[in-house]
């Protein structure tokens, strides 16, 4: 199925009447479902009867229909065979790395990855569960077949690299996972709908939805996209770790992102059109600028040639102020003094969101793999939203950028 195939059966999907013949679907709000005959509830219980099999839903900490027809809605996007949602984009990831590590196995992980995921791998699952994690350079595919052990059980990077924006090359690093026997797990946070995982080979996708899915930095969630078999091993009643831990889609919130995805493709080609705009002209001025849609980034090329065509090369971008006292200086302006945007982590909102990677969402890694990462204390992650227009936009950005002293005075 290509990228396209997969927005239609997204529509297909979204073609259901509500209970009440409703364009919308109702939520449902149970948190306990009635078993009609009550011989079935060991079958119902034990998963081998489910609403899929002409058995019923059971608990909403299990499968709960709001969130199940969201879920579907999201492997449809992804193009894989199941789905199931999270109470957050952590909840997601966690429950992928611990469903598919056990005690004393082992990680390859992207060098540059939000730094929650971070902080899981290295500090709290060695910690709790005794599985290790090594990062590599996922860009140096020979360094990710070395780092490969016969006790690695999976192979982890980000599509678009937070905050580096680098690309990951998924088609080649599926190949190495193939070989290897391990999946790989992408999470594909920055660049839904512009890249498909699972359609480049991936096995599990993952996403936080608090992102450019949610759209209005108003609700928490997150995903997991896999098979079938996946998915439901999640849910097992003794080992699944979203049955066990319980990180729950609430059901108000699964009808609120389901509303959001028919205009998904709209919003992501807005944030792609307005950050290529301002990283063209920035590029422009000399400033130090990364953005994958510019012909300058380093995986520039692997992005066309791995990226869906119409929603442009996502909506986040980065700019150098030099050292943090600056890009502190150019935030609080760029905040306070002109309006441009707002000083606050987190990505895919209406509104520009600025936000100092190395004092902020990376600050969970260590100084040195800071560096190593390549995230200068400097870096400012713009998270562009599409508000305004992009003269206004840009005459805000120019103003703040010439008082700081990296641009001249007009
Ligand atoms: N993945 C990426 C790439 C992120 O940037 C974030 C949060 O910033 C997460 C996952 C975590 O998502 P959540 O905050 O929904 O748990």
């Amino acid at each position: 199925m290509n990228h396209y195939q997969a927005v239609e059966a997204l529509a297909r999907l979204r073609h259901q009447f509500g209970e009440h013949g409703g364009v919308n679907r109702s939520i449902e709000t149970s948190a306990t479902y009635t078993v009609l005959d009550p011989r079935t509830m060991p079958e119902i219980f034990q998963g081998r009867l489910g609403p899929d099999n002409a058995g019923c839903f059971l608990y909403g900490r299990h499968f709960n229909p709001t969130v199940y027809a969201l879920s579907s809605e999201l492997a449809a996007l992804e193009g894989t065979e199941s789905a199931y949602c999270t109470a957050s984009g952590m909840g997601a990831i966690s429950a992928v790395i611990m469903a598919l590590c056990d005690a004393g196995e082992h990680v390859v992980c992207s060098n540059t990855v939000y730094g929650g995921t971070w902080a899981l791998l290295k500090e709290f699952m060695p910690r709790k569960t005794g599985v290790t994690t090594t990062f590599v350079d996922t860009c140096d595919l020979a360094a990710v077949r070395a780092a490969i052990t016969p006790a690695t059980r999976l192979l982890y990077v980000e599509s678009i690299a937070n905050p580096t924006l680098r690309v990951a090359d998924i088609p080649r690093l599926a190949e190495i996972a193939q070989q290897a026997g391990i999946p790989l797990v992408v999470d594909n946070t920055f660049s839904p709908l512009e890249i498909s995982p699972a359609q480049l080979g991936a096995d599990i996708v993952v996403h936080s939805l608090t992102k450019f899915i949610g759209g209005a930095s108003d609700l928490i969630g997150g995903v997991v996209c896999g098979s079938t078999e996946f998915v439901q091993s999640l849910m097992d009643l003794h080992v699944g770790p979203l049955m066990i831990l319980g990180p729950t889609m609430d059901p108000q919130v699964a009808s609120a992102v389901s509303l959001r995805l028919p205009h998904l493709p709209l919003r992501m080609r807005a944030h792609g059109e307005r950050s290529l705009a301002l990283a063209e002209r920035l590029a422009g001025c000399g400033i130090d600028v990364a953005y994958p849609g510019l012909v300058t980034h380093p995986d520039h090329a692997l992005a066309q040639r791995i990226m869906n065509s119409d929603y442009g090369h996502g909506g986040v971008i980065t700019l150098d102020a030099g050292s943090q006292e600056r890009a502190f200086q150019l935030m609080d302006l760029l905040q306070n003094q002109h309006q441009f945007g707002f000083v606050a982590v987190s990505l895919g909102y209406f509104d520009t969101l600025m936000s100092c990677s190395a004092a902020s969402t990376s600050s969970e890694m260590d100084p040195q793999d800071i560096v190593t990462a390549g995230i200068n204390p400097g870096l400012i992650r713009l998270a562009v939203g599409y508000t305004g227009t992009l003269e206004q936009r840009w005459s805000q950005l120019r103003a703040a950028l010439a008082e700081v002293g990296m641009l001249d005075q007009e």
